[in-house]
């Protein structure tokens, strides 16, 4: 669905690139371009062939600090040609200049391949053995990091040969999904008029005020899945397969083994977190039923979670919505207040729609010598309001990261949402405050716990599912019935009887690309989410006290692991009880949701 965004709302809330370069033909660009790619064969020359481990301290910290500041300047030419594309990816001059930086950006990074590998190549008696160097201290995790993979990694001909079967393999499957499903189009009616629909637009009509619609839209687009299912099954079994296949050349113990070690987490920890989600699902089930009855239905359908509650529509302007945000984080803490404020005067911001103009929303923080930059598509809805508040979060985040440098800037997935969901919550209390009305105080509250439900609950039967088929797939081939039946119990023990899945949705695994393109990516979004819930019932219990501990862990940025780094503000993940306590935010949310009233008869009737 195209949004409609009222006139001069978002008019002129473009963002300022100049800190980057004045415009697509600035000669800086090329200079940039040409002297990062020569200083990346400068250090291939210096350093290919010299034994890392044997180099002196201060020669090791000169190498590390060259690399890094290679990466960074090649990096600004990318970053400011990818800003570009995203404000119209429709014009070319903007498509070629993305295009070339990328290529370069490549060349550069091919240059710099060997120093990787070398890195990743240091035993742990050879890392412990480096020569004590205090100011080389900074880079222990990032040292740490590479060597984590080192057993896993093969000799450089059968990673090169791995690499370029790659693209006949995994790749090309990946490929064909998404050629393949981006080329389906649905034929649906809508007011009584066939129209043909893309896939978002369809997806889109899972938020229509209409039943019926709803429903159907769903129904229409996961047959026509199912109609297809022989290539979509294909593609998950030989994908499955090739992971499988790659494991064991790499010998990593098991299919989650890889994401783990990437999110440095301990399988353990992970585990421990799943059970304890599921221990909750009632929580979740508790919310579809009271949702049911703001709905005005017994029970809903699969098809109705993401349903608009009747009357709580509610229109922000784009100047309101900066207002609201202004405030609210100035009150939170005065660094968030500072960072947001400056976004704004300095024009960090693209808030408005145009056509051509990147879908979504994004915040790029790409290194540590530059400052954030926030992309979004703001219709003047609530949810706009808040996906505002969402990417000044991440700018706070990346801003504050700037302490670092950059092997050590980026929080690692596990830690990268945590600003996000705190400038959220943030936003949400202010517009609670803000609001009387009771339909759009419900609205509001829906709109969080139903965010909330999708990042922890959801991300957790699918993390479920695909353990399920990956285990499955080390036996025999699956057929769809076999994975439609994995896929439908574990959304069942989410749903329990709360819930009614229309009978296309057997099909519902076939359709979400993350299987395909990142497996196991999806329990990163749980433990993101459950931490920053759990920080914000300690914030809720300490009050400001808590404060610089939040500050300290977004500075931190990537460099330590997650658990270390929220060790240091006194959180212990490997603690059942700490997992407990984000389940007792979202146990308060649905509580407050059912403190306004009025409930109509149907939920009188029923017990909520
Ligand atoms: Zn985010």
């Amino acid at each position: 669905m195209t949004p409609t965004v009222e006139k001069d709302k978002t008019e002129g809330t473009t963002w300022d690139l100049s800190d980057l370069y004045q415009n697509p033909e600035d000669p800086s660009i090329n200079q940039d371009l040409q002297r990062s790619l020569r200083r990346a064969k400068e250090f291939q020359a210096l350093y290919q062939g010299q034994a890392i481990p044997s180099l002196e301290g201060p020669d090791f910290l000169r190498a590390l600090k060259e690399y890094e500041s290679i990466l960074e300047e090649g990096l600004k030419p990318f970053l400011y040609a990818s800003l570009l594309f995203s404000e119209d990816t429709q014009e070319n001059q903007y498509k070629a200049l993305r295009q070339r930086a990328s290529e370069k950006w490549n060349e550069l990074e091919n240059h710099l391949l060997f120093f990787r590998l070398a890195l990743i190549g240091l035993s742990e008696e050879q890392r412990q053995s480096l020569p004590r160097y205090e100011p080389l201290e900074a880079y222990e995790h990032a040292l740490q990091f590479f060597c984590r993979f080192r057993d896993f990694t093969r000799g450089e001909k059968e990673e090169e040969i791995i690499n370029r079967k790659n693209l006949t393999g995994r790749s090309a499957l990946a490929n064909l999904f998404d050629e393949y499903t981006g080329s389906f189009t649905f034929r649906l009616t809508l007011e009584g008029v066939e129209k043909e629909l893309t896939g978002s637009e369809m997806l889109a009509l899972l938020y229509s005020p209409d039943r019926d619609l709803r429903e159907r839209a769903f129904g229409v687009f996961l047959r026509h899945h199912k109609q297809n299912g022989l290539v979509l099954t294909s593609v998950f079994n030989g994908l499955m397969l090739d992971a499988r296949v790659e494991d064991e050349i790499r010998g990593y113990p098991g299919p989650m083994h890889r994401t783990h070690l990437e999110n440095e987490l301990r399988p353990e920890t992970v585990d421990l977190m799943m059970e304890v989600t599921e221990n909750h699902y009632s929580l979740a089930q508790e919310y579809f039923q009271t949702k049911a009855c703001l709905l005005g239905i017994p029970r809903m359908k699969n098809s109705d979670i993401y349903a608009p509650l009747p009357g709580g529509e509610k229109k922000i302007g784009f100047e309101e919505a900066k207002a609201l945000l202004l405030k609210s984080f100035q009150q939170f803490h005065p660094l968030f207040g500072k960072i947001a404020n400056e976004s704004f005067e300095r024009r960090w911001i693209d808030a408005g729609v145009r056509k051509g103009k990147y879908g979504g929303a994004f915040c790029s923080g790409l290194t540590p010598s530059l400052h954030p930059y926030l992309l979004l598509n703001f219709t003047g809805n609530l949810r706009d309001a808040l996906t505002l508040a969402h990417e000044m979060g991440h700018a706070v985040h990346f801003y504050l990261a700037r302490k670092q440098t950059l092997l050590n800037f980026d929080p690692s997935l596990p830690l990268a949402e945590t600003a996000s969901v705190f400038g959220e919550m943030v936003m949400v209390r202010e517009l609670l405050q803000e609001q009387h009305e009771v339909a759009a105080r419900q609205a509001l509250l829906c709109t969080e716990i139903e965010d909330i439900i999708a990042t922890v609950f959801r991300q957790n039967v699918l993390t479920r599912f695909e353990q399920q088929i990956h285990d499955l797939r080390r036996d025999h081939l699956l057929s769809s019935e076999e994975i439609g039946d994995v896929w439908w119990q574990a959304n069942s023990r989410l749903y329990g009887d709360s819930v009614e899945m229309i009978p296309e949705y057997r099909w519902g695994w076939s359709y979400i690309s993350h299987f395909i393109h990142s497996r196991f990516y999806c329990y990163s979004y749980i433990f993101g989410e459950l931490v920053v819930l759990a920080l914000l019932a300690r914030y809720q219990e300490e009050g400001t006290a808590f404060l610089p501990h939040l500050i300290r862990l977004l500075e931190s940025g990537g460099s330590d692991r997650p658990d270390i780094l929220l060790a240091r503000v006194g959180v212990d993940v490997n603690r059942a009880d700490f997992w407990e306590k984000g389940f007792k935010v979202i146990r308060g949310l649905i509580d407050e949701l059912k403190s306004l009233g009025p409930w109509d008869r149907i939920c009188i009737d029923g017990d909520i």
